[in-house]
C-alpha cells in the first residue's frame, strides 16, 4: 500500500473531533460530594446528568480531557438490539442456556430501553448530534450465516418492536451497492449519530445543570471512609457519599475486580476523504448503519453529511498504531465497495472497548462502588442507559430493577486484566472467516 492512499493532511484523530473536539475542565475539587463519577464518557455524564436532573451533587472526574475516551470514537450506530452478542437467537448458546429463555427476553426488552432512553435524552436536553433513527443492515458473510440469521430475526421480532426482516441477496442492492453479502437482515430499530457531539451535547448539559467537571484528574484511589468513600485524583481529594466507575474499555488498576472481568480490546476506523454526495449516498442509498456477520465484524456508514464513508472494524483486537490498519481496513473496505478504489484516506483512529466473559453488558455495585461496564463493542446506547439507570438506582427512583443490574459477572481463574491472548484470538477468528468464506465458494 503506498502513501497515496492518505489525504496530504492525514490525521491519526477521529473525523468526528473535527465538529466536536475533546475538551478540558477545571471546575475546583469541592471537599465534599453526594456522588463522584469516574469516567467522562457516556456513562459517566449520562449518571451525572440524570443526578443532577434531580438536584443531587455529582462530581465527575476524568483522567484525560473529555471525550478521550470510546465515546467520541465511536461509529456512532445507534442499536436497540445489540444485547447477547455470541448468541444465535437459537436459544442454544451457553449464555441463553444458562439464563433462560425469560431473562433473554427481558434482556433483549432492555436493549430497547436503551435505545429508547438515548432518544428520549436527545431530544429532552436539546442535544444536537445528527440523531436520525434509519435502521441497520448486517450482511452475512456466508450462506450459512444467512440462513442462520432466521433466528436472530424471530428472535428480535418476538420481543416486538425491533422489525427485523430478511433480505435476500437478490434484493440486497436496495439497502446496499455490493453483492459481497449472501443477503442479510434489516432492522429497522437502530440508528445512527454523530457520537462526538453526543459527548459534547452531555457535557454542556452536565455543565449548565451544575455538575462540577475535572479533566485530567485520573482517580488514583477509592477508601472507605465511614458511610461514605475519599477518592483521591492527581490533583486532590474529596470526600463522596456513593462512587461510580464508569471507565469501560480503560478501566485499570483503580479498581481491580472490575479489571478482572473485563477484556479490553481495540477497534479502528478510517474516514475517507469528501467525495460527491450523490456518489457517496448510492453506496447505502437508505443511509442505514451497516454491519456483517463476520467473527471479526465490520462496521460502516456514512458520515452525517453524506460527504465521506467511514469505515471500521477490528483490524486487529490489542490497541495499536491506528496507521497500522489503515491498508487492512481500505482493503475490507475495498472488498464491500471496489467501486470506491483510489480514494483516499482523511482519518484514522483507534479507541478502547471491553468484552466481558458471558457478552453482557453489566451494572451492580462492588463493595459498595457503583459500576456499568461491558460494552462488548456497542455501547452508545447501552453505556449511556446503564448511566442514567445506574443514577435512578441511586436516587431510589427505579419502579424496577434494571435487567442488568447485578447478573453475575464472570471472571476466568488467574485471569487479572491484562488479555495477553488477543492477538492469538483475532488471529483465529479471521483465520475461521477466511475458512467459512472460502467454503462459501
Ligand atoms: C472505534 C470504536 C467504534 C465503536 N463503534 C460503536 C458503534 O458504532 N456503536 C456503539 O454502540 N458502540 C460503539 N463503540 C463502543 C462505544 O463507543 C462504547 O461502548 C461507549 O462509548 C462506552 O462509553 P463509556 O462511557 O462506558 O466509556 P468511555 O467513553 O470509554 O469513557 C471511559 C472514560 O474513563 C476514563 N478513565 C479511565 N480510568 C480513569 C480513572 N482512573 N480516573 C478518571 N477517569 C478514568 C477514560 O479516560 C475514559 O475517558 C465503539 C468503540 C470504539 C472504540
Amino acid at each position: 500500500m503506498t502513501t497515496d492512499l492518505y489525504t496530504e493532511d492525514f490525521k491519526d484523530t477521529p473525523w468526528w473531533w473535527e465538529a466536536a473536539p475533546t475538551s478540558d475542565a477545571d471546575d475546583e475539587l469541592p471537599e465534599e460530594t453526594e456522588v463522584a463519577v469516574v469516567g467522562g464518557g457516556f456513562a459517566g455524564l449520562s449518571t451525572a446528568l440524570e443526578l443532577a436532573r434531580n438536584d443531587t451533587e455529582v462530581v465527575v472526574l476524568e483522567a484525560e480531557a473529555f471525550g478521550h475516551g470510546a465515546s467520541s470514537r465511536n461509529g456512532g450506530a445507534v442499536s436497540g438490539t445489540n444485547v447477547g452478542k455470541g448468541t444465535s437467537g437459537a436459544g442454544n448458546s451457553p449464555v441463553e442456556r444458562a439464563l433462560g429463555a425469560e431473562k433473554m427476553r427481558e434482556l433483549l426488552a432492555g436493549g430497547g430501553q436503551a435505545m429508547a432512553n438515548l432518544e428520549t435524552l436527545v431530544e429532552r436536553e436539546g442535544i444536537d448530534c445528527d440523531y436520525a433513527r434509519r435502521g441497520r443492515f448486517t450482511g452475512a458473510y456466508t450462506p450459512t450465516h444467512y440462513a442462520l440469521m432466521a433466528h436472530k430475526v424471530a428472535q428480535l421480532n418476538a420481543g416486538g418492536e425491533a422489525e427485523a426482516a430478511l433480505l435476500p441477496r437478490s434484493e440486497q442492492r436496495r439497502e446496499i451497492a455490493t453483492d459481497f453479502y449472501f443477503g442479510g437482515m434489516t432492522i429497522e430499530r437502530a440508528g445512527g449519530v454523530h457520537p462526538a457531539k453526543l459527548q459534547m451535547g452531555l457535557l454542556r448539559r452536565c455543565r449548565e445543570l451544575g455538575v462540577r467537571l475535572r479533566s485530567h484528574a485520573p482517580v488514583t484511589g477509592i477508601a472507605r471512609d465511614g458511610a461514605g468513600f475519599v477518592v483521591t485524583t492527581s490533583v486532590g481529594s474529596l470526600r463522596a457519599r456513593q462512587v461510580v466507575v464508569g471507565t469501560n474499555g480503560y478501566t485499570g488498576r483503580l479498581t481491580p475486580w472490575l479489571r478482572r472481568r473485563l477484556i479490553p480490546a481495540a477497534s479502528y476506523i478510517i474516514a475517507t476523504e469528501e467525495m460527491p454526495e450523490d456518489r457517496v449516498r448510492a453506496l447505502i442509498p437508505n443511509d442505514r448503519v451497516i454491519s456483517d456477520s463476520k467473527r471479526v465484524l465490520n462496521y460502516y456508514r456514512l458520515a452525517p453529511d453524506g460527504r465521506r464513508v467511514l469505515f471500521g472494524g477490528r483490524a486487529r483486537l490489542a490497541a495499536g498504531d491506528p496507521r497500522d490498519c489503515v491498508p487492512i481496513l481500505y482493503r475490507q473496505m475495498l472488498d464491500v465497495f471496489p467501486q470506491l478504489q483510489g480514494v483516499r484516506v482523511s482519518h484514522a483512529w483507534t479507541g478502547g472497548i471491553a468484552f466481558t466473559f458471558d457478552f453482557l453488558p453489566h451494572m451492580g455495585v462492588h463493595d459498595g462502588v457503583h459500576y456499568m461496564a461491558g460494552c462488548n463493542g456497542s455501547g452508545v446506547a447501552m453505556m449511556t442507559y446503564l448511566g442514567t439507570q445506574t443514577a435512578q438506582k441511586i436516587l431510589g427512583q427505579q419502579n424496577r430493577p434494571c435487567a442488568f443490574d447485578g447478573l453475575g459477572f464472570p471472571s476466568r481463574p488467574f485471569y487479572t486484566g491484562h488479555p495477553w491472548f488477543l492477538p492469538l484470538v483475532s488471529g483465529y477468528y479471521a483465520l475461521r472467516d477466511r475458512m467459512d468464506r472460502a467454503a462459501a465458494g
